[in-house]
């Protein structure tokens, strides 16, 4: 296991994606967006993915310095296809126009569609909390084959649909960010487990024979086992929804066993964005969050040690602690990252 700071970490990220071909920009953009997951504490979604990311520009299916095309616009609908383009250069874009779009019209609405891995959702979520505004997100992953069982399967027919949804903070209160995947655990974390060689969380996999197990290997096998939704039926039934919100009523496509699986990550979100002064005063929604998160928080906590947390602090307080002493990244995903670098000529010295 190595640690490295996130401004090092950074700026070889920013390397390897200009030798991959972005512009500075977009190196800069996607970098912001992969080591703030990781300060976030999600390193499923941070520079652990890049040597995918070099994987799928070498095969084509993910295309550097791409410009959406406007699918659908009025002033408070739109519809982007993401031309395989880095997603979190594309969303982010997409938030700007959300934001403009709700603060005059009151309420926007935006579907993407065909852009490659966004990432960690809660970053769009933050984008728009911290201009004020409330936002629901709905993702799906065009890129089978499916890993997800529905509640009462054992055959993948989900791909861990994340959802978030965000509401401002106030002068005392932050941001509430809710982000997660559908799934029991996130893909990203069971590769992050294999490639520690660590269990994953009980409940979260099945083998490839229907047996429960903790042993993240099952998921990198021939036939390979499956993860569940979290919740049973009602984490199936979010995925259901995320699948259709994205997938049919964005226009991307759901995922089906007939989704050809070499297309690299592609993901599609309907995002709503709503401006909450439209609907009470600020003075009021404002009084109502301090209190209602105070009140929440002020929980007897089960276990002492452990603090009664509301959606976004866990991520807050990972992120004080990974910029004071830096990010943890293990050995596999290390070499893993060091072998893209390696490929694109990029030295790891200053690291
Ligand atoms: P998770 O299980 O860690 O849950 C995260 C959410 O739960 C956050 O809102 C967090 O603040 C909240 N939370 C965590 N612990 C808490 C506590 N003790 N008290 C109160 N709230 C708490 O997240 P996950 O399901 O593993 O997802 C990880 C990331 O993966 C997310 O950012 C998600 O967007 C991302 N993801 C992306 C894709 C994609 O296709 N781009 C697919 C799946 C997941």
């Amino acid at each position: 296991m190595k640690t490295i700071d996130h401004l090092s970490l950074h700026a070889l990220t920013v390397r390897i994606l200009r030798a991959g071909g972005s512009d500075a920009t977009e190196a800069q953009t996607v970098a912001d967006h992969l080591v703030e997951a990781n300060l976030s504490g999600h390193d499923s979604h941070g520079v652990g993915m890049l040597p995918t990311y070099c994987k799928n520009l070498e095969a084509g299916t993910l295309l550097a310095n791409q410009t959406p095309a406007i699918v659908q616009a009025s002033d408070n609908f739109a519809v982007w296809d993401g031309r395989s383009g880095f997603g979190q250069k594309i969303a982010r874009d997409a938030m700007g126009w959300a934001i403009e779009a709700a603060r005059t019209q009151g309420v926007a609405v935006h579907g993407l569609r065909n852009t490659h891995h966004i990432g960690r959702i809660g970053a769009y979520g933050e984008i728009v909390a911290k201009a004020g505004l409330v936002s629901l997100h709905f993702v799906n992953v065009n890129s089978g084959p499916p890993p997800v069982a529905p509640f009462a399967g054992r055959e993948g027919r989900f791909i861990t649909n994340p959802v978030c949804i965000a509401i401002p903070g106030t002068a005392t209160t932050a941001p509430v960010i809710l982000d997660f995947a559908t799934s029991r655990i996130a893909m990203g974390k069971v590769r992050v487990a294999h490639n520690e060689g660590k269990p994953v969380i009980a409940g979260a996999l099945l083998d490839v024979d229907g047996r429960p197990t903790t042993d993240a290997s099952v998921m990198y096998s021939d036939p390979r086992g499956v993860v569940l939704p979290f919740g049973e039926h009602k984490g199936s039934g979010l995925a259901l929804i995320c699948e259709l919100l994205a997938g049919a009523i964005v226009g991307a496509g759901t995922l089906r066993t007939a989704t050809p699986p070499e297309q690299g990550i592609k993901n599609a979100m309907l995002t709503i964005v709503l401006d909450p002064t439209r609907l009470a005063s600020r003075a009021f929604i404002e009084t109502e969050i301090d209190s209602l998160i105070a009140w929440v928080k002020s929980a007897d906590p089960l276990d002492p040690a452990v603090p009664v947390l509301v959606a976004g602090e866990p991520e807050r307080l990972k992120w004080a602690e990974r910029l004071a002493k830096g990010i943890p990244i293990d050995d596999t995903t290390w070499t893993q990252i060091c072998d893209a670098a390696a490929r694109l000529h990029v030295p790891i010295d200053p690291v």
